[in-house]
């Protein structure tokens, strides 16, 4: 967390309330109505995230084919929170250095190592060659359920390929997968975005693998 305020508008009929992370002065108008908001919370710099974890597994995550630089950053970003230390970026996946790329990311990228491969279907049997196993998150009808993803069936190193945002994984890495799991949906959507997709199913892996 950046150190700064939460400032509120004093104007009774907007009340905005909103973070204000540059200025420094005390007095500031609200961005909505311009009446003078106050600082009304204090951002401590201090926090940190207090849940740290190490894993067991190793996951290297396969993005492939993935259209959207913001999906690519988010996926990033969720990486490092997860101690991830290699991803592998494959076809059209838009890679580090796209300028847009750091926004997005925060700077997670920096710590970790990412390879791009022009063949993603390559990457994944070159992958299994190594004994990875290899998962694939998709809503396809052979997909099991993640909740059914348990700790006896999870192999130590793991590849965990999502793809494109349309087209979905590419079906020659679904047909060698080792996996293919789906998040169960209970809305009208298909499918969620896949960087939200990403972050649940790396989150389970890793819990399982604790348990
Ligand atoms: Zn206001």
């Amino acid at each position: 967390m950046v150190a700064g305020f939460f400032r509120e508008c004093t104007n009774p009929d907007c009340g905005f309330r909103y973070p204000d992370l540059n200025s420094n002065c005390e007095l500031a108008y609200c961005p909505k109505c311009g009446e003078v908001a106050t600082v009304a919370s204090r951002i401590n710099s201090n926090q940190k995230n207090l849940y740290v974890s190490e894993s067991r597994l190793e996951i290297i995550p396969l993005l492939d084919n993935i259209r959207s630089v913001y999906n690519v950053g988010s996926i990033i970003r969720t990486c490092e929170g997860f101690g991830i230390r290699e991803i592998i970026l494959s076809g059209i996946t838009p890679t580090p250095v796209h300028p847009r790329m750091d926004k997005t990311g925060l700077g997670s990228i920096q710590n970790i190592k990412w390879v791009f491969a022009n063949n993603g279907l390559q990457k994944v049997i070159e992958l299994k060659a190594k004994g990875f196993q290899v998962i694939s998150l998709e809503s396809s009808q052979t997909a099991i359920p993640i909740g059914q993803v348990n700790k006896t069936i999870l192999q130590k190193h793991l590849c965990l390929v999502v793809g494109n945002e349309k087209h979905g994984i590419d079906p020659e890495i679904q047909k060698i997968s080792d996996l293919v799991i789906a998040i169960p949906m209970s809305g009208e959507k298909e499918s969620f975005n896949v960087s939200v997709a990403f972050g649940i199913a790396a989150y389970h892996l890793v819990m399982v693998a604790r348990v």
